[in-house]
């Protein structure tokens, strides 16, 4: 049984309750932040603490602890559940006044803060990139601030459905004939030596991963272009992969049924992926 963490307090996971009038579960008002642990270790924790901030900002949602103790709280669930590889989920929701209403509570309100950890033995070493994933293209729906890491999740995980139901593993959003991301990823695709991916704006996630990613990739003297590419480019491209947390660099090896690197992780994905998980053990907390 894991100890988890709500507004305050350390519980078994079975004693953690919310209310059922907060405004997480009645209006998806909340935000979220998942960060990997290796070697028992908090990786990236900086940059996902600092995206936190960001999201509460623009939702006018304040934070109900500091990032200290935002480490503190990570470093003892790490810890008091022996996680040496997986990660840490964080949720905070503008919490609850005792009823529903479409009319944000008073700010006074005190927000619901709840984490959790999620043990995955086998995180860094995952056969899944070995193997690399297979995406389909699907049309992309969701609202418009995707640069605010909400908990409305409902058409990424319809997208993962539809993936499985076509005997993929993930699909790739697409917007004015444009990838935006993936369901729960950062996308790429690496033609010649150069890696191009989207650049920030309000269309995507501004995730912690490719910030890392993107860092390494200059550092090791590739060429990185940030600009919008198609559902048609992306199949004609020598290599193709996603980012996130919790999958670090993950190789794609098929789009909508097309063959990529001869359907096996292409070169500078996987060289990535090592870099990435090098360094970022490294620099772990
Ligand atoms: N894009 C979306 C829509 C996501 O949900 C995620 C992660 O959950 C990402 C991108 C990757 O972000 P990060 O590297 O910070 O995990």
């Amino acid at each position: 049984m894991r100890t988890v963490y709500v507004n305050g307090n350390y519980l078994p996971e079975n004693e953690a309750s919310v209310s059922i009038f907060d405004r997480g579960f009645l209006m998806a008002d909340g935000v979220y932040e998942v960060t990997s642990v290796l070697d028992g270790k908090l990786i990236d924790f900086d940059g996902h603490a600092v995206r936190l901030e960001r999201s509460l900002h623009e939702l006018d949602m304040r934070a109900p602890v500091s990032k200290e103790d935002l480490l503190a709280i990570h470093r003892e669930l790490v810890k008091v559940n022996g996680i040496v590889e997986g990660l840490v989920y964080l949720q905070i929701t503008r919490g609850s006044d005792g009823d529903r209403d479409f009319i944000f509570p008073s700010p006074d309100t005190v927000p619901t803060i709840v984490l959790f950890t999620q043990n995955k033995p086998g995180l860094a070493d995952n056969p899944a990139a070995r193997k690399g994933a297979k995406i389909i293209s699907i049309e992309d729906i969701r609202w418009g601030r995707r640069d605010i890491k909400t908990v409305q999740l409902l058409y990424p995980s319809m997208g993962k459905m539809m993936a499985k139901k076509a005997g993929a593993d993930d699909a790739w959003l697409v917007e004015d004939g444009f990838v935006t991301e993936g369901t729960s990823n950062n996308a790429y695709i690496v033609k010649g030596n150069k890696i191009i991916t989207r650049g920030l704006s309000n269309d995507i996630l501004h995730g912690i991963t490719r910030a890392a990613v993107l860092r390494l990739a200059r550092e090791a003297q590739m060429e990185v272009e940030e600009r919008n590419f198609t559902i048609e480019e992306a199949k004609a491209a020598d290599e193709a992969f996603t980012t996130s947390a919790s999958a670090f660099v993950m190789p794609v090896v098929e789009i909508d049924g097309v063959s990529l690197s001869g359907g096996t992780p292409g070169r500078i994905a996987t060289r990535l992926r090592e870099i990435y998980l090098d360094e970022s053990r490294k620099a772990a907390v």
